[in-house]
Parts: C-alpha cells; structure tokens; sequence
C-alpha cells in the first residue's frame, strides 16, 4: 500500500488508468471516502444526497442559540488506514480527542462511568470531516429522482437467490408504476416461498 495513497487508499495494482466519471448517492461518511478517493485519483465524481449538507448518520443539526450531533456521537479507530487519515483530520483540526465521562446509570446507580482516552469527535460538529471529505467536489441536492427509462419488466427477480428488487424504474415513474412492481415482486418470492 503507498504511503501517500490517503484517504480510502487502493493497493496500487488496483487503481486503473482510464478516466471515470461516477456517480455517488449517499454524502455520508462512506460515500465520501469513496468519492474523495476517485476524485483525488483524477476521476469525475458527482455526488448526489437527498439531504440539504453531507454527513448522513454523522450530521450535525443547528437552531438559534444551539447545535447537536444526531448521529453518531464519537467514534473509534482500531484499523491503521483508518488512523492514518483520522491522524490527517487531527492535523487539520477538524477531529479531536474526547475525554467525555460516560456512565450507565440503572435504578439511580451509577454502573460504570469511565473517561477514556480512545475516544474521537469531530469539531466543532460531527458533520465536519464529512464537510472536509466533500469540499471541492461536486455536490448535489437530490430531492426528486424520476426514472427516464424505466425497465420494461414489472420487477427483477433472482430465482436462485429469490431476491426481488421493485420500484418505479421497473414498472414506469408514476405511483402506479410503483405500485404494480411492488405487488409483482411480492408475487414473484410468493411464487417461490412455501405459503
Ligand atoms: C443515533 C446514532 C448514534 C451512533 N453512534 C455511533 C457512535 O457512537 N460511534 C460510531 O462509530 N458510529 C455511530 N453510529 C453509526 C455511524 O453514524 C454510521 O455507521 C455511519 O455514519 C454510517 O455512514 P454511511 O456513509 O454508511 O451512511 P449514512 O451516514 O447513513 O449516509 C447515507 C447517505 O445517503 C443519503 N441517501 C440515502 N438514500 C438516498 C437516496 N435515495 N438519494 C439520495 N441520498 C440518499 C442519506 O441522506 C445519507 O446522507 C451512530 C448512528 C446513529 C444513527
């Protein structure tokens, strides 16, 4: 593995020569690893979430006066590519140690209440390394998606893993169309499971 290779790093053998250009649905902390490590690769990346600001499940939300982390609330690091890049965030300022006492309170007693070292936040929110993962990439709010060429087929269907997959782009971008592949998909695995 290269020294240099950063964020969401790739054993050189495996990077490719040609230029792609990707699509990625989702902002959150993976979907901006991946991006990040395409992008930085020289490819095209455009990134599409349907919330308003990266983060997902690491978002920090604002109101007058006040903010919070209402996802994840500290996170650990155990794999040495992952330190690698929290060692980066740290340098940049955007994680930090946290040494937030944590107890666990039953019946009014305290069971346990530690303060330990291995624990990591990003500051001055949890949103912020998946802030710094997305600058300069080009970003997208996805509100409303209608399928232009939606399948012919009302759902897909793996008979060997008796998988479904239904939705508008199978059955035609209306709720109509939605519905119809749904109930085809349900027919297709009844058709499958014992009843
Ligand atoms: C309450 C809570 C507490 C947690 N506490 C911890 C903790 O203490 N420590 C820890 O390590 N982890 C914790 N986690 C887990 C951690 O937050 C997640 O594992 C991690 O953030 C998931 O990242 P992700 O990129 O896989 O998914 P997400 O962060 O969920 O990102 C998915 C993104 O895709 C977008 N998206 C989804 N569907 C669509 C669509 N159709 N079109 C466009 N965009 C779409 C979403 O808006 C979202 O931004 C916690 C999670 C929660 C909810």
């Amino acid at each position: 593995m290269s020294a240099e290779a950063g964020v969401g790093q790739i054993p050189e053998g495996e990077t490719r020569a040609a230029r792609l250009g990707v699509a990625i649905i989702g902002a959150g902390i993976s979907g901006l690893v991946c991006a990040r490590t395409l992008a930085d690769r020289g490819h095209r990346v455009r990134v599409f979430d349907k919330s308003r600001g990266p983060g997902g499940r690491m978002s920090t939300r604002r109101a007058a006066g006040w903010r919070f982390d209402h996802g994840a609330q500290y996170f650990t690091v155990r794999d040495p590519a992952f330190e690698q890049s929290v060692a980066g965030w740290m340098e940049e300022g955007v994680v930090s140690r946290w040494a937030g006492k944590i107890a666990v309170l039953a019946d009014g007693t305290t069971l346990t209440a530690d303060r330990g070292n291995d624990r990591l936040v990003a500051v001055p929110g949890m949103n912020s390394v998946c802030r710094s993962l997305a600058a300069n990439l080009d970003a997208h709010r996805w509100r409303f998606a209608l399928p232009v060429d939606p399948l012919e087929d009302p759902c897909l269907f793996d008979t060997d893993l008796r998988l479904a997959a239904c939705g508008d782009w199978c059955g035609g971008p209306r709720v109509e169309g939605a519905f119809l592949s749904g109930s085809a998909a349900a027919g297709r695995l009844l058709g499958r499971l014992p009843l």
